[in-house]
């Protein structure tokens, strides 16, 4: 299996890093793990083939997350793709994305190929015979839901881990605390977002050091010079974070 890191970057994308996306290729699949705001010039990027993903996963519906699905599938239908392609979103926001692609004028009616609009739930999903994703519920940004609710809505976010025989790759996307990714970081190779935990948990995780934890979602207040590296280095003693860039491909 191997995870081609095409957005590193937190919700603000900077000249380095790119929001949210990730390319997966195992066992003959393959897929991307959200496609952020910026998504189509990630791919662009690091040449993938636009016509080889054939499945998109969105973890969660925040603009750095998805807000690039249009302009991608766009793109797909302009180079006139025929393969049909899977894209699956939060299971209480199929609904909502239909609206929001139509209001693009993406339906299945004007596509050169066809778009089939699915749910996550919490759980497995078995992919072919090889692959198999857990999709775990996370608590992202919940002490906002209330808000949410009044809308009548009310989002959903997911971590997914990929397995591949005794293989496996999580990605924790947006969490409430690192203490959700705990469990995973067992996984071959764990990538766990850097945005949104305090800096002390940041610390703790990057003192044990493994060396299949990488962090990810970089925002600039831990880049080089910024703020939070410079506590981490001064006040928890962490010279360094393994930070994934634009372009690692991680092979596991
Ligand atoms: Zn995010
Ligand atoms: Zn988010």
């Amino acid at each position: 299996m191997k995870i081609t890191v095409l957005g590193s970057g937190s919700a603000f994308s900077s000249s380095s890093r790119f929001n949210s996306c990730y390319f997966v290729k195992a066992a003959g699949n393959k897929f991307l793990i959200d496609c952020g705001s910026d998504a189509l010039r990630a791919l662009q990027n690091v040449n993938v083939d636009l016509f080889s993903i054939q499945k998109v996963f969105i973890t969660h519906m925040h603009a750095d997350h998805c807000g690039g699905l249009p302009a991608v599938l766009t793109a797909m239908h302009v180079l006139g793709r025929k393969a049909p392609i899977e894209v699956y979103v939060p299971f209480n926001q199929v609904e909502f994305t239909k609206v929001w692609f139509a209001n693009q004028f993406i339906y299945n009616e004007r596509m050169t190929f066809e778009i089939s609009l699915l749910p996550i739930h919490s759980g497995d999903m078995r992919l072919g015979n090889n692959i198999e994703l857990e999709f775990i519920q996370t608590k992202h940004l919940e002490k906002y839901l209330e808000y949410a609710r009044k809308f009548g809505v009310s989002p959903v976010s997911f971590s997914v881990s990929v397995r591949e025989g005794d293989k496996s790759f999580f990605f924790s996307s947006d969490l409430g605390s690192l203490k959700e990714a705990k469990a995973h970081v067992r996984d071959s190779v764990a990538l766990v977002e850097a945005t949104h935990p305090l800096l002390d948990e940041i610390a703790a995780f990057a003192a044990e050091s493994r060396k299949n934890l990488f962090f990810t979602h970089i925002p600039q207040e831990l880049e080089n010079g910024g703020e939070w590296a410079e506590e981490l280095r001064t006040k928890f003693g962490i010279q360094e974070l393994n930070m994934v860039h634009d372009g690692q491909v991680l092979t596991v």
